[in-house]
């Protein structure tokens, strides 16, 4: 499968020179497995520049478009009045969060709330596209096509889910948005075993995360810990902090490679096939 970062950054994005590199986007990815179909992770807003590459082409319309959120934090939802393909009558898109322990608030109405008039001109009925909201209660999920998903949830105000997706032996992991707390959740380890890769929240610093507790993310140590423990080939950083530039991520980035040689920051337009 082959995975593309279309937004890096948690909280807000940003558009500063200094930002440029890494990227200012906040969360999106999108997995194109092997079988020729796709999904995004997380709607933020780099997911405007995928919706403009699905419609130009290489995406067939009659495929459904699963958008798999890890929760609704605005960072992770705020691309999608943006998302072209939503405006096309012809598409099918499933916003999906699979996971047992969803709060009560239904996925359908944060977005139809995200979308009300004292926030955005158009509404999601008027969007076009037909759009699914789908909310099942499961840890395994098996497609028709081959690919397997396991889902665990974590730590993070308003709680978030991490997600192991596999397709003929390559597994990927992403988990964002998570707080550990004094010691690495022992989940996330066993969601992360032997993973190919793995997409992991470092968004502070050691000191900062000292600063920030009950935020919800990870410092880049215990991003570290987790691909360590969990023994993964490669660990993408993940949901950089909009106060880091690129002068200081490219130090930390050095810094995590001395620890893991494995490791890099994740980057706005990176391509890593697994
Ligand atoms: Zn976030
Ligand atoms: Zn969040």
């Amino acid at each position: 499968m082959k995975i593309k970062f279309y937004g890096t950054r948690g909280s807000i994005p940003v558009a500063d020179r200094d930002y440029v590199e890494y990227g200012g986007n906040t969360s999106c990815v999108s997995v194109r497995f092997n079988n020729g179909r796709i999904a995004i992770l997380d709607a933020g807003t780099g997911i405007r520049k995928l919706g403009k590459e699905l419609m130009q082409g290489g995406q067939a319309q009659h495929d459904n478009i699963f958008i798999v959120l890890s929760h609704t934090h605005w960072d992770h939802i705020q691309g999608f009045p943006f998302f072209a393909p939503a405006y096309d009558s012809k598409r099918k898109i499933t916003l999906v969060i699979p996971g047992k322990m969803r709060n009560a608030k239904k996925l359908q109405d944060i977005f139809f709330t995200q979308m009300q008039d004292e926030y955005f001109p158009v509404p999601l009925k008027k969007m076009g596209a037909k759009i699914h909201f789908w909310e099942p209660a499961i840890t395994n999920y098996t497609s028709p096509f081959g690919v397997s998903v396991s889902v665990s949830r974590h730590n993070h105000p308003g709680g978030a889910y991490g997600y192991r997706v596999e397709e003929e032996g390559k597994v990927l992991v992403y988990c964002t948005d998570i707080e550990h707390g004094e010691t690495i959740d022992p989940q996330v380890i066993d969601l992360a075993k032997d993973a190919d890769l793995l997409i992991h929240d470092s968004q502070y610093t050691r000191e900062e995360l000292t600063q920030k507790k009950g935020w919800g993310h990870s410092s880049c140590e215990q991003a570290l810990e987790v691909a360590e423990r969990a023994g993964v080939k490669k660990l993408a950083l993940f949901h950089h902090d909009p106060e880091h530039s690129d002068p200081f991520l490219a130090t930390l980035e050095e810094e995590c490679r001395q620890r893991f040689t494995e490791a890099f920051l994740a980057k706005e337009n990176m391509e890593i096939e697994i």
